[in-house]
């Protein structure tokens, strides 16, 4: 059973019931959950691995609750610099599906070594196109070899052109070869115990992609397994027109009718959606994904996370997939919401009567709307554990997984903010990880990947990067 010390960080974050910010504090964690939380001096005295945070603020480990890791392979394709997301798909979709096994390993190890050094320490894969031998299996085998926690989605498409779907038809996949695939994926890999490091989820890609069919099959499967749901919904308004031009719904309306809301779903981006429709997340307890970055890339529309925090709704932090990003930092990303709120409360209309919409937005009575940087701190750490389903992850106290990273203060980045280091995580520019532990064993160090010689990795990456390139 390995000890772990984490001694003398200037501040620890610990996201408890309380919000605590201990100074000149630490942890001690035994098998990789966390025994002790407090001033290093009340800490015990040694450990198997002893770490010297002096200088550095310590946080609770990131959870990234949205991202498709085989899109580092088409970062920055030409073809879809600049278009929004239905022709950025088109660009896309065969580009995907003639990954290989290998390219698939590849990617996954780049991206989540950019999370990991940013900071994360939980990551939510959403992997939707399985042609070419590829299988969800050689993500799992690669976040084992890295040690991210690592929550993998078996995805689908099955909706193809010829039936109406976006995606082409040689991109879908066949939905009963989906669901049994399904079944094998939730049974060999999904580990509902406290502390697991691989758990599945079931994840249909989006409304102009699936049946409702599958939709619903998919439903209750994972029911039938106790996994999470998890798809991609009114992220455009391309997406909205489609869903009620085929079914006359708008999309959260189709999706009640297909048993999708609930406690054990949470759906990316919920950029375009009516107060109402807020309500129902919060009264069903579905959750949000929020991913600032590719809602901005792809000119989505801005997520109206104030409102969902305000309502109750669970919202966690995504970075998306790495072709509308094209970045996996989930520091900066986290960055990006606190400054996309500010943007939304300056362009759009206040909560509350018609009247506030007269008074600055630095008002007092407008205080509530302004997006803090400990809120956002939150959505990434507590916010990302809640839409997961997990109460081992997320802060840092006794009981839960030792997943934390540290930050060193003194650099020229951050001079001149130290009076309060939290805050100035999200506003200074961000920094990598000094250290980054994930399930008390050491991931990064000083801001480097320590577990995979990442080297060759990065070659052979580009090398498979180049061949989709060149395909596009
Ligand atoms: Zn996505």
């Amino acid at each position: 059973m390995p000890t772990l010390l984490a001694k003398n960080a200037t501040v620890l974050v610990t996201m408890d019931n309380e919000r605590r910010e201990l100074p000149h504090a630490g942890l001690f964690a035994r098998d990789g959950m966390i025994e002790h939380v407090g001033p290093t001096e009340q800490l015990p005295r040694s450990a198997d691995l002893v770490l010297d945070l002096a200088g550095q603020i310590v946080l609770p480990g990131f959870v990234n609750a949205h991202h498709h890791l085989d899109q580092t392979l088409t970062r920055n394709l030409p073809a879809a610099q600049n278009n929004n997301l239905f022709p950025w798909l088109q660009v896309h979709y065969r580009v995907w599906s003639s990954r290989t096994p290998e390219a698939s390993r590849c990617s996954t190890l780049i991206g989540l070594a950019e999370l990991a050094a940013s900071g994360c320490t939980t990551v939510f894969d959403h992997a939707y196109v399985f042609q070419n031998g590829c299988r969800v299996d050689d993500q799992i085998a690669a976040a084992q070899e890295i040690g991210v926690r690592f929550h993998a989605c078996r995805g689908s498409m099955s909706l193809g052109e010829s039936k109406g779907g976006l995606p082409p038809d040689d991109c879908v996949e066949d939905e009963k070869a989906i669901l049994a695939d399904c079944v094998r994926v939730i049974e060999t890999y999904h580990d509902a115990s406290r502390g697991a490091m691989t758990q599945v989820v079931l994840g249909p890609c989006s409304p102009f992609s699936v049946t409702t069919d599958l939709l619903r099959a998919s439903a209750q499967l994972a029911r039938a397994y106790k996994v999470r749901l998890h798809t991609h919904l009114c992220e455009t308004l391309d997406e909205e027109r489609y869903t009620l031009e085929r079914y006359q719904l708008r999309p959260v309306a189709w999706m009640e009718t297909l048993d999708w809301l609930g406690g054990d779903v949470w759906f990316a981006h919920a950029v375009h959606v009516e107060d109402d429709e807020i309500q129902q997340f919060a009264r069903t307890g579905a959750g949000a994904a929020h991913c600032p970055c590719s809602n901005m890339r792809l000119a989505s529309g801005i997520a109206p996370v104030k409102k969902y925090l305000a309502a109750g709704v669970k919202v966690g932090l995504g970075v998306d997939g790495s072709a509308s990003n094209d970045a996996s930092n989930i520091l900066l990303e986290a960055r990006q919401a606190m400054l996309l709120a500010r943007l939304r409360l300056g362009l759009l209309p206040p909560e509350g009567p018609r009247t506030f919409f007269l008074l600055s937005p630095s008002h007092p009575l407008r205080a509530h709307e302004w997006m803090t940087a400990r809120e956002v701190l939150e959505i990434a750490t507590r916010g990302g554990a809640a839409v997961l389903g997990r109460d081992d992850i997320g802060a840092l106290e006794v009981g839960k997984c030792a997943d934390f990273f540290s930050i060193d203060l003194h650099t020229v980045d951050y001079a001149g903010a130290l009076h309060d280091p939290v805050a100035a995580t999200l506003f200074c520019a961000p920094q990598k990880a000094h250290y980054t532990v994930i399930n008390g064993r050491v991931v990064v160090e000083k801001g480097q990947v320590i577990t995979v010689d990442m080297r060759p990795v990065v070659e052979a990456h580009n090398r498979f990067a180049l061949q989709c390139a060149n395909k596009s």
